[in-house]
C-alpha cells in the first residue's frame, strides 16, 4: 500500500467530474487500498478518488475516524434522502475551512464492492453526512461551495490576503 498525496484547492483536478470504474480488476483493489491508507494517515473521515488525482468513481469512509472500519464505495449513488440538517464540515483538500452545510441524516445508498458486487445500505449520522460529502468530489464539488456567498467571497479574500 501506498500514502497517496492529496490535492488542495484550486487544483484544477478537483472540479472535475469522475466516471464510473468498469475494470474490477487488482489495480482497482490496489487503488482502493491506498485510499484506505491515506485516509487512515490522515485522520481523516473520508476520502474521495478525485482528491488524490484519480477520475474514478471511488470513495472511502470511516466515519469513526478510527481507521479501524473503513469502507470503500465504488459508482455510489444515493437513492434515497431523509432528514435535513445543519453540520459543520472541513475538507482534506481546503485545509484550514471549516463551514455549516445542509445534509441529510439517513440515506440509502447503491454501490459497487472492490469486487464489482452490488450492493445496497441504509446510512445514518456521520456515515451519511460524510457519504454525501464524498460523492461531491465525485462530481466536482467542493463544500466550499455549499456555504453562503459571503462565507465563499470571505474565504477566497482571505485565501489572497493572509493575515501578516
Ligand atoms: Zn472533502
Amino acid at each position: 500500500m501506498s500514502h497517496l498525496p492529496v490535492l488542495e484547492y484550486p487544483d484544477n483536478r478537483l472540479r472535475e467530474k469522475a466516471v464510473p470504474v468498469t475494470d474490477f480488476g487488482p489495480a482497482l483493489r490496489k487503488q482502493v487500498d491506498d485510499l484506505v491508507e491515506t485516509l487512515c494517515a490522515s485522520r481523516a473521515i473520508g476520502l474521495a478518488a478525485p482528491q488524490t488525482g484519480s477520475n474514478a468513481r471511488i470513495i472511502v469512509v470511516d466515519a469513526t475516524g478510527s481507521g479501524r472500519s473503513p469502507m470503500a464505495y465504488i459508482n455510489p449513488r444515493i437513492m434515497a434522502r431523509h432528514l435535513w440538517a445543519v453540520v459543520e464540515e472541513s475538507c482534506l483538500s481546503l485545509p484550514g475551512l471549516e463551514g455549516k452545510v445542509k445534509r441529510c441524516l439517513r440515506l440509502t445508498i447503491e454501490a459497487q464492492d472492490p469486487y464489482g458486487t452490488p450492493f445496497s445500505r441504509q446510512l445514518e449520522d456521520m456515515d451519511a453526512v460524510v457519504v454525501q460529502h464524498e460523492i461531491d468530489h465525485l462530481e466536482g464539488v467542493l463544500f466550499v461551495d455549499r456555504l453562503p456567498l459571503w462565507r465563499q467571497l470571505a474565504w477566497r479574500w482571505r485565501r489572497r490576503n493572509p493575515a501578516g
